[in-house]
């Protein structure tokens, strides 16, 4: 494991009335490295290996050093959909500058309304997922007659904000595929460090297709949620572009122009 001359972490516990005592910090916890307004100012150099995200949790997503592609992390591996659309196994070395995971235990399990779309697969969660301040990871796994995602480019430096970097995205309008959707639905008292609301990324069974989820209607699909009280937040050491950027900034707008 790389050593950092400052690792900088901040852990903060929401210790919500769950009733689940555990002393155990990796249970139900996000653990996330650099913050989403890092990454939508331009912050693409890694800071953390995938082998190192991995002690934190085995399933999540995230963007790779330069933002060289979509990432997801299912079942302890991490998959890279670079901007042809398909899936690579990027070796452990590579590094990440923005990334979220967690130790996936089901909490719930609920099958979703055929022919939902994302809006309305959304709707069906939020009743379930009813806690406006909780984390929440979401797994779900199924068929999909259509899964629109995308990938983004890798970058060079001098580093442009995402916000630029996205109008060269590709999408992928994906029918009739099986997979598995992998995301969190942030509280809204996460704007700046995460995505408040849906973050979604897509991988088919077959580990060939996937990227950022756009949009999709379902066929047949199982929902799990795992309930995440506990947010870990690691920042990139002083070495990194991390230090240098302007993080004063609302950049809610720039936010919402990418994820949608
Ligand atoms: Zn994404």
């Amino acid at each position: 494991m790389k050593k950092r001359a400052i690792k900088i972490i901040v852990l903060l516990l929401l210790i919500v009335s769950c009733g689940c005592a555990t002393n155990n910090n990796s249970n139900n916890t996000i653990t996330q490295t650099s913050t989403i307004d890092a990454l939508l100012a331009g912050a693409y150099d890694g800071n953390i290996s995938c082998g190192e995200i991995l002690e934190y949790g085995d399933f999540g997503l995230g963007t790779f050093d330069r933002l060289d592609g979509e990432m997801i992390a299912l079942d302890g591996i991490i998959y890279q959909v670079k901007i042809d659309g398909n899936v690579y196994k990027p070796n452990k070395k590579m590094t990440t500058p923005f990334a979220a995971v967690c130790q996936f235990e089901s909490d719930k399990k609920f099958p979703l309304e055929t022919k939902a779309d994302y809006k309305k697969t959304k709707e069906i969660i939020d009743q379930i997922a009813n806690n406006k301040n909780m984390f929440y990871a979401i797994k779900i796994k199924g068929k999909f007659s259509k899964m629109k995602v995308r990938s983004v480019p890798p970058q060079t430096k001098p580093y442009r904000p995402l916000a630029e970097v996205a109008k060269e995205q590709s999408v992928f309008n994906l029918q009739n595929i099986s997979g598995t959707i992998v995301g969190f639905k942030c509280p809204a008292f996460v704007k700046g460090l995460n995505v408040p609301g849906y973050h979604l990324h897509f991988i088919s069974d077959d580990f060939k297709k996937g990227g950022h989820i756009l949009d999709f209607t379902l066929s047949k699909a199982d929902c799990e949620l795992d309930v995440c009280h506990k947010y870990f937040l690691i920042l990139p050491d002083e070495k990194d572009d991390f230090a240098n950027i302007d993080l004063s900034q609302n950049r809610s707008k720039e936010l919402e122009a990418i994820e949608n």
